[in-house]
């Protein structure tokens, strides 16, 4: 029985803005990632006329003139995001969260009690969806999340190619039209296929999912173990991932975005990683958690990626504690002259932090600077994210 469905807002971010704006609907534009560095949703409009996605804002603003480019607000979309999720909850309580606007539901249980097909509740959790909160979302049906995924994929170029069906926004992979499928699905379109595993398809000439599922079991767990073969058993609708519906604590939390332009600035580079840090040691104490390894990454304009990390002896969740190593980190990657266009921090190896064990061999400094962050937490929590931030003391020469 097909009883996966994946949920996934169209154009999320852009749709949010036709929300609060009505007289943008229709309209071809582009929501901006923080500071305007480069374009992170467009909508069917600005996506018909070719805009590339992840394109930097002052590339974009030269080349797409009749655009209309909007500054996000992560904040107003989360707030959208959280009624979506609530209310899929009506439909059944098995419920993952897969990103801000994407979502998988296990309707195994409920069926017999909404009295419908999968398909028929898919279509019902789209309107209602629609009608109470305003977003259009695409729902993909099947035995797996891996062809959910897809399948919603196929619901939402049906939208954008204005292709009419019985049931617009809502695909449903079974056993048969799944082999059609497989065949017209790129390998590396395939949810959990990345580049080093394209890379492998590519030398082995495996150009489609089909060709991947028809693939010899002995072969695959030779080549790619066991998480080749989980692939292969979503992909001919076997069960190897369930919907995760209780709390997994995230292991590990990055926070990275691009610069308004591309720069070789280096006290610019390091505000924005200062806001890097802060935001992952927010999400951090949120989640009781203590980071055991903290990495850097610059990226460099023609998109060569440096990275350095270090690991501490004593997990730490304050931002006090940890901006001095960011900033010994971020002076070793730093090169005078390389022109920069992103950068980000990332924590790792996380603990929990009601392990007493650590608290033994905490030092009173450190106990103050995490008194430092909680207050910070709560003036924030007050006043809104940004009410205060860490400068960068200049020197007395620098002054002058
Ligand atoms: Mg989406």
């Amino acid at each position: 029985m097909e009883n996966i469905l994946l949920i996934d807002c169209n154009n999320f971010f852009a749709s949010c803005e036709e929300l609060f704006n009505p007289s943008l609907k229709g309209k071809a534009i582009c929501v901006l990632s923080n500071n305007d560095g480069c374009i992170v949703a467009r909508s069917n409009a600005a996506k018909n006329l070719g805009v590339p996605m992840g394109m930097p804002y002052f590339m974009a603003k030269k080349k797409f003139k009749n655009v209309i480019y909007l500054s996000g607000n992560l904040k107003k979309y989360s707030e959208i995001s959280k009624r979506i999720m609530k209310k899929l909850y009506d439909f059944t309580p098995s419920v993952e969260q897969y990103s801000i606007d994407e979502a998988f539901l296990d309707i195994k249980g409920c069926l017999n009690c909404h009295k419908k097909t999968p398909v028929e509740l898919a279509v019902q959790i789209r309107k209602e969806i629609k009608e109470e909160i305003g977003i259009d979302v695409s729902v993909g049906v099947s035995k797996t999340k891996t062809l959910s995924k897809i399948a919603s994929e196929i619901a939402k170029n049906q939208i954008r190619k204005n292709i009419q069906t019985k049931t617009l926004g809502v695909y449903e992979i079974n056993e048969n039209n799944l082999d059609k499928i497989l065949e017209n699905t790129p390998i590396q379109e395939v949810w959990g296929v990345g580049s080093n595993l394209h890379k492998f398809f590519r030398k082995h000439n495996i150009i489609n999912a089909k060709m991947f599922v028809k693939l010899d079991d002995d072969f695959i767990q030779r080549n790619l173990g066991k998480k080749g073969l989980e692939l292969k058993m979503e992909l001919i609708g076997i069960k190897a991932y369930q919907v995760i519906d209780y709390y997994v604590a995230p292991k590990s939390i990055s926070k990275s975005s691009s610069f308004k332009e591309f720069t070789t600035d280096k006290a610019y580079i390091i505000n924005e990683l200062n806001g890097h840090l802060h935001r992952v040691c927010i999400k951090l104490r949120s989640h009781n958690l203590r980071a055991g390894v903290l990495s850097v990454m610059l990226r460099t304009k023609d998109f060569r990626v440096d990275s350095e990390k270090f690991v501490f002896d004593i997990p730490k969740d304050s931002e006090f504690e940890l901006y001095e190593t960011m900033h010994r980190l971020f002076n070793f990657l730093y090169k005078e002259g390389v022109i920069y266009r992103s950068s980000g921090v990332t924590v790792s190896k996380l603990t929990d932090k009601e392990d007493i064990q650590l608290i033994l061999f905490e030092s009173d400094a450190d106990k103050k600077k995490k008194k430092l962050s909680n207050a910070w937490d709560k003036i924030e929590q007050k006043f809104g994210y940004g009410a205060i931030s860490v400068g960068i003391k200049k020197k007395k020469e620098e002054e002058k």
